[in-house]
């Protein structure tokens, strides 16, 4: 059976709908570009649009963004641009034993394995494959013996994987409606192979993470850049294992710097620090990113409430392509 999720399913008469929960869960390796505050407000004014809740989470999991400086510069950045949430912070680092116990629940269904591939090693083996940068797992530790384990266990702690169904076995192909991108298959032994779970240096992976905190949160509405919709069926396929229920899916667009390049959080100069240290206002910021949906006028100045309000996910599904963000006409010359 293909593993498949109606995601616009009308719920049956009579049924009370539940209520819809966002999550807004940013990773603190630095300040806010305009690219995050476009995914955080549609993931924020999806969910108060529909009367629901929203759940601020703190993606500290790797050491290098456990840093309580700037995950208390995100938490200002959000409030700054009139986002809230009734629940959280939630502190991924808080929660490793958590997700240790879903690691040994899979680990006992006898579906995991170690690793042992350096890096290198992978990328010298397979080319990068989903947009996502996603390697193709060959498979090359899946097969070890308990001898070999052993032995390559003394020169190297391993990393640990998650097998996925071999490529004719409709159980690892995943089909859902993203509210964005519309409908998606994805075979996960042809798209990214086993994947990883834990890392060699013992930290929970993202995919790991996410899905038990989605699901165990009770998150019914997951809103984030279309960079992550090829993680979405990994992420799907690991709820079911886990026998939790997965929340529906919806990626936006990505901004684009103006030659291109994606933003990331080093470009300081689209930092919502930079535009915050020009006396920027929020509402010309939530106004141009309106603008970039067609919820706004060019130049128009509305606050995250009115983009609430002219929020539904058409905006997003008739502009779906990356979107060229110059923030660089809101600073003084
Ligand atoms: N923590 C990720 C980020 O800041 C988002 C992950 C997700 O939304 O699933 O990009």
């Amino acid at each position: 059976m293909t593993t498949s999720l109606p995601q616009d399913a009308t719920p049956q008469e009579g049924a009370p709908k539940p209520p819809a929960v966002g999550r807004l869960a940013p990773t603190p390796s630095g300040r806010m570009h305009l690219g995050n505050a476009f995914s955080a407000l549609v993931a924020w004014a999806s969910a108060r649009s529909q009367g629901g809740r929203v759940i601020l989470r703190i993606e500290d999991l790797d050491p290098r963004a456990q840093d309580p400086q700037n995950a208390q510069m995100l938490v200002d950045d959000l409030r700054w641009l009139g986002i809230d949430w009734d629940e959280g912070p939630v502190y991924q680092s808080d929660r490793t034993d958590v997700y240790l116990q879903q690691i040994d629940a899979l680990a006992q269904k006898g579906i995991t394995y170690p690793c042992f591939c350096t890096r290198s090693e992978l990328h010298a083996a397979t080319a990068p494959h989903a947009s996502d940068g996603t390697y193709l797992y060959p498979g090359t530790c899946r097969g070890l013996s308990p001898r070999e384990v052993a032995e390559r266990s003394r020169k190297r702690r391993p990393a640990t994987r998650l097998m996925v169904p071999a490529e004719d076995d409709p159980n690892g192909t995943i089909v859902f409606e993203d509210l964005g991108y519309g409908a998606h298959e994805e075979c996960l032994a042809h798209e990214c192979g086993d994947f990883l779970i834990r890392r060699s240096d013992g930290v929970v992976a993202y995919q790991l993470a996410v899905v038990v905190d989605d699901c165990q949160m009770g998150v019914t509405e997951v809103v984030r850049g279309r960079d992550l919709l090829p993680s979405s069926a990994r992420q799907i396929y690991l709820a079911g294992l886990l026998g939790m229920t997965p929340p529906r899916y919806g990626h936006v667009p990505l901004l684009v710097a103006p030659d291109g390049r994606r933003l990331s959080k080093r470009d300081h100069d689209l930092s919502l620090q930079a535009l915050r240290e020009e006396n920027v206002s929020p509402k010309v910021v939530v106004g141009l990113l309106a603008s970039y949906i067609g919820l706004a006028e060019g130049g128009e100045e509305i606050d995250a409430a009115d983009f609430e309000r002219r929020f539904s996910w058409d905006a997003i599904r008739s502009h779906r392509d990356d979107i060229q963000a110059d923030a660089s006409a809101l600073l003084p010359r």
